[in-house]
């Protein structure tokens, strides 16, 4: 099972991301969570998506690229992974797609949660993590995000990959509901490829 998860800075996608890898047994990837990693043990990785980071603004994509290449494989060969946080733009999901093609790993099914940004300027401002937190980088990242991840979801749409879910209802709800779509998605993924057309 190949996933990834979209959806803006405090929609959740981090909490749903591990449930949804613990249901399936897959390996949960979160590209914040292996930056923040990086930055934290001061490898060359870490220092140059530091002040990315801090500022809200996306990390370059080679940077990216390069951190995530072993893990995916890694994971892809211990049965499949949830990928949380990447792609983050159309130009990234391009990019992995061609190198995850060739490996055999691509993406099978994006899931997106849909958030209102009230809600998610509240909740990012109460768990408060640090420098990335402060409202204007809070601000800062929605509108990186809007600007630039928004359009991967019509992305992952026209490519008849894509589940939405609403991401405002308590957490259970929201993997009970990612996890039938899933299901739903799985099941029309497999006859497209058995009829031949994907
Ligand atoms: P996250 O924990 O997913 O919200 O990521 C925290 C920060 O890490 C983001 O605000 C970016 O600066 C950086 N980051 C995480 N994933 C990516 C990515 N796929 N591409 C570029 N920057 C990223």
């Amino acid at each position: 099972m190949r996933l990834l998860m979209i959806g803006a800075p405090g929609a959740g996608k981090g909490t749903q991301a591990v449930r949804v890898a613990e249901h399936f047994g897959v390996t949960h990837i979160s590209s914040g969570d292996l930056l923040r990693d990086h930055v934290r043990r001061e490898t060359n990785i870490g220092r140059n998506a530091k002040e990315y980071i801090e500022r809200g603004d996306l990390v370059p994509d080679g940077v990216v690229l390069d951190m995530l290449r072993k893990p995916v494989v890694a994971a892809n060969e211990a049965g499949g992974y949830v990928l949380d946080g990447f792609p983050r733009t159309v130009a990234q999901a391009e990019v992995a797609y061609g190198t995850a093609r060739d490996l055999g790993v691509s993406v099978q099914v994006a899931c997106y949660l849909d958030v209102d940004r009230d809600t998610l300027i509240s909740r990012m401002l109460a768990r408060a993590r640090g420098v990335e937190d402060t409202r204007e980088v809070i601000e800062r990242r929605l509108d990186v995000y809007n600007e630039q991840t928004v359009p991967l979801i019509e992305y992952y749409r026209e490519r008849e990959r894509l589940v939405t879910v609403g991401g405002d209802s308590p957490i259970e709800q929201v993997t009970w509901s990612l996890l039938v779509q899933i299901d739903l998605a799985r099941k029309a993924i497999d006859k497209r490829s058995a009829a031949g057309t994907l």
